[in-house]
C-alpha cells in the first residue's frame, strides 16, 4: 500500500503532520468532497457532541400533484427539539390544503409567490400575497392555506416544536373525511348528497389553478382583518451592514404577531465570517440558503466538533454553546438563523473582551499587545451584529 501520489484530487483522511492514512473504499467521496471537516478535522476538534447537520437532501420527500414537501425534525436530527423545518414548493395553482396545528408556523419564501389565507378566533381574516424574501407567522391553532401563484414558489416553513410534522396536521379534508354525513348537513343546513364526492382522506396538497387578482380574491370579514399583521418584508429590511456582510434581524420587535420564533437572515462574504458568539436565550436552528460554510461548535469541558454546510442543509448550535460560521467557499453565504424566543440575541466574544479590563483579559489568555489592539480598533473582516444594543 502507497501513499497518495501527489496531485490526487480524491480527499484523504490525512494530516500533513503524518496522522492519519489513505482510504482505500468502501467510501463515499461526494459525501467525504461535501464535508472536508469531517473527514479532516481541524486539530482543536475534540470530544463527543451529537451530530448537529442534517441535510434537506437525505429527507423523505412527499411527490403530489400540486407540489412536493420535506422536514427535517426531531426523527432526522435527534438534538433538535425545539423547533423543526419543513422545505415545501408549490406549482403554479397548487395548493397546501386548509388546515391547522397545534404549533405556530415560521416562513421564509426563498423563491416565487404565493397567497396565504388565515381567519383568527375573532372571525378577523388575512388574505395576502407572498414574495421572495417574504415572512408569514400563524399563531399556534390558527387555520391557513398557502397556494402558488403564476411562477410556482418555494419556502421554508419552521415550527416551534421539533416533534412538530406537517404530515400530522389536522386538514379540513381529513375532519370532513371523517364525521358523520348527517352531521355535516346538519351543521351547514344542506342535504346531505353536498357531500357526496368529499375527499375519502386527507388531500394534503393538491393541484388548482392559479387564482385571479388578490383584489378578486379578497373575503370581506364583517370583523375586519387581523390586527398584527402575519406577514412580514424581511428582505425589504434594511440590513445592518457589517465589513463581511449583512445581516437583517426579525422578531417580535418588528414583527409582533412573531411571538415565538425570532429569526435572523445573514450574509457572509467569501473570505468573511460571523463572528464567534453564542445565544443566551435558546438553542439555535439553521438553514443554508447558498454558499459553503463550515461551523465549530464548542460546548466546554474540551469538547468542539466541526461541520460543513451547503445550500438545504440544516445546521443546529445547543443553547448557550460557543459558534462561529465560517465562508469556506466562492460564493456568498445566505443562511436563517431561528429560535424559539420573541427575541433575537447574541453575545459577542470580541465586545465581551473588548468590554473587560483588558490587563484581565491580557493575563487570562496569554496574549499580547496585537489582540487588545484589534480589540481596541474592531477592525477584524467579521460579519457583526452591532455592538450596543438593536433598535429595530
Ligand atoms: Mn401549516
Ligand atoms: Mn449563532
Amino acid at each position: 500500500m502507497n501513499p497518495p501520489a501527489k496531485g490526487d484530487q480524491i480527499p484523504q483522511p490525512m494530516r500533513s503532520d503524518g496522522t492519519g492514512w489513505v482510504d482505500l473504499g468502501p467510501r463515499n467521496v461526494m459525501r467525504d468532497r461535501q464535508n472536508p471537516n469531517m473527514l479532516v478535522p481541524p486539530v482543536t476538534d475534540a470530544g463527543l457532541l451529537p451530530n448537529l447537520k442534517f441535510s434537506f437532501s437525505d429527507a423523505s420527500m412527499t411527490l403530489n400533484h400540486g407540489g412536493w414537501s420535506r422536514e427535517v425534525t426531531i426523527r432526522e436530527l435527534p438534538i433538535a427539539t425545539t423547533l423543526a423545518g419543513v422545505n415545501m414548493s408549490l406549482t403554479p395553482g397548487g395548493v397546501r390544503e386548509l388546515h391547522w396545528h397545534q404549533q405556530a408556523e415560521w416562513a421564509y419564501m426563498l423563491l416565487g409567490r404565493a397567497r396565504i389565507t388565515s381567519v383568527d378566533q375573532r372571525g378577523r381574516n388575512f388574505i395576502a400575497d407572498i414574495g421572495k424574501g417574504d415572512l408569514w407567522y400563524f399563531p399556534p391553532g390558527i387555520p391557513h392555506s398557502i397556494q402558488g401563484l403564476e411562477e410556482g414558489c418555494e419556502f421554508l416553513l419552521v415550527f416551534d416544536d421539533g416533534h412538530f410534522s406537517d404530515l400530522n396536521t389536522l386538514s379540513i379534508s381529513d375532519w370532513f373525511a371523517h364525521t358523520p354525513t348527517d352531521v355535516l348537513s346538519a351543521n351547514f343546513g344542506v342535504p346531505e348528497s353536498a357531500f357526496a364526492d368529499i375527499p375519502d382522506k386527507q388531500v394534503y396538497i393538491y393541484q388548482s389553478e392559479v387564482p385571479g387578482s388578490i383584489e378578486a380574491d379578497q373575503v370581506e370579514s364583517p370583523y375586519g382583518t387581523v390586527p398584527l399583521p402575519f406577514s412580514h418584508r424581511l428582505l425589504a429590511q434594511r440590513p445592518l451592514i457589517t465589513p463581511g456582510g449583512s445581516v437583517r434581524i426579525v422578531d417580535s420587535r418588528n414583527f409582533p404577531i412573531s411571538k415565538t420564533i425570532a429569526a435572523a437572515l445573514v450574509e457572509v462574504r467569501p473570505g468573511a465570517m460571523r463572528e464567534l458568539h453564542w445565544h443566551p436565550n435558546n438553542d439555535e436552528w439553521q438553514y443554508y440558503i447558498s454558499g459553503q460554510a463550515r461551523m465549530t461548535v464548542f460546548i466546554g469541558n474540551g469538547n468542539a466538533r466541526t461541520f460543513d454546510y451547503q445550500a438545504g442543509d440544516v445546521g443546529y448550535v445547543p443553547f448557550a454553546t460557543g459558534h462561529y460560521i465560517q465562508n469556506t467557499g466562492t460564493e456568498t453565504v445566505w443562511f436563517l438563523e431561528m429560535f424559539k424566543s420573541d427575541r433575537f440575541v447574541d453575545v459577542s466574544l470580541n465586545q465581551w473582551m473588548a468590554l473587560t479590563p483588558h490587563e484581565l483579559v491580557a493575563s487570562n489568555l496569554c496574549v499580547g499587545p496585537e489582540l487588545l489592539d484589534a480589540l481596541r480598533k474592531d477592525k477584524w473582516p467579521v460579519v457583526k451584529y452591532p455592538g450596543y444594543g438593536y433598535v429595530p
